[in-house]
Formats: C-alpha cells, structure tokens, sequence
C-alpha cells in the first residue's frame, strides 16, 4: 500500500520551540504570547504536578485538532497543547503525489517523510513493539523498565 506518513517540520519546530520557552518561564504573558505567535497552535495550558494548581491557560480549544501532553522541568510541570495534526498519512501513487502534500497550517515546503517503525516490524507475534517511553516524566520513567516478559494471555497460541 502506497501510505506514507509525513510530518510537517514547521509545526514540530514551533512545539519544540513552546517547550524550551516554557522551560523557561511558565508565567500567564509568556503562555499568552506563544499561542499569538504560533498559527498551528490553538491553546495551552501548563500545571504544576506538585501543587496540583494551573499555572497559565490561553487559547481556545479547537475540537477537531489534537491535545498533546509534555512534560517539562524535571516532569514537574505538565504541558497540554491543542494544535493542528502535524502528523499524518497521505496515499502516494506517484513521486509527483510527494509535492501536493500539505501539512493543516498550509505549509508544503517543509513537509517530511517519515518512516514508520510499524514498516519494519513485519511478525508481530516474535518482535512486539516497545511501548516509548519518551514522552514519560523522568521519575516515572527511570521506575518503568521494559522486559521482554509477555503475559501468558498475550502470548501467540503457538508458544502456551
Ligand atoms: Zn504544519
């Protein structure tokens, strides 16, 4: 099947760029001023996990583009963006099909093909995929360890 998946570089930079300024400061302005600036993105919101108290909120939900959480300052603070899918699949039949791909913000320029990890893994039931563990907040992560152990009631049929 001729689906790829692309990934629209401009999108991601200014979500790469939300994260390292609030890394920063988390203050209501700084929040405020980043949905302004940024066209792919619709609201946020930062919360402090310890206190359990909303830091900063701006924006307006957009019901048909995504939330993403991350987690920021030693996965203290939590960060929900609402932003248009940068991520998506497109079918290409042709090379030509590569360059009417366009990503939800307009931009075609900086559109990236990405490879799928799902491409490579051709026998589920022999080499399961790894849950990612990435966007974990580091304390919760360095206690998560990944074994290669499945439950019995998950194994293939082949293997009880
Ligand atoms: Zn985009």
């Amino acid at each position: 099947m001729p689906l790829f998946e692309f990934e629209c570089t401009k999108c991601r930079s200014n979500v790469e760029n939300i994260l390292k300024k609030l890394e920063k400061k988390t203050d209501k302005t700084t929040v405020k001023d980043l949905v302004d600036k940024y066209n792919n993105i619709h609201s946020l919101e930062v919360l402090d996990l310890d206190n359990e108290k909303l830091l900063a909120k701006s924006g307006k939900m957009k019901e048909d583009a995504i939330v993403k959480d991350y987690y920021i300052d030693d996965g203290n603070k939590l960060v929900l963006i609402n932003m248009d899918r940068y991520r998506f699949q497109e079918l290409i039949y042709e090379k030509e099909d590569e360059k009417k791909v366009v990503c939800e913000c307009g931009e075609r320029k900086y559109i990236e093909k990405v490879i799928s990890t799902f491409a490579f893994t051709s026998d589920l039931s022999t080499d399961m995929p790894k849950p990612d563990l990435s966007n974990l907040p580091p304390s919760v992560r360095a206690k998560t360890k990944l074994t290669g152990y499945i439950e019995e009631k998950d194994r293939p049929k082949k293997n009880r």
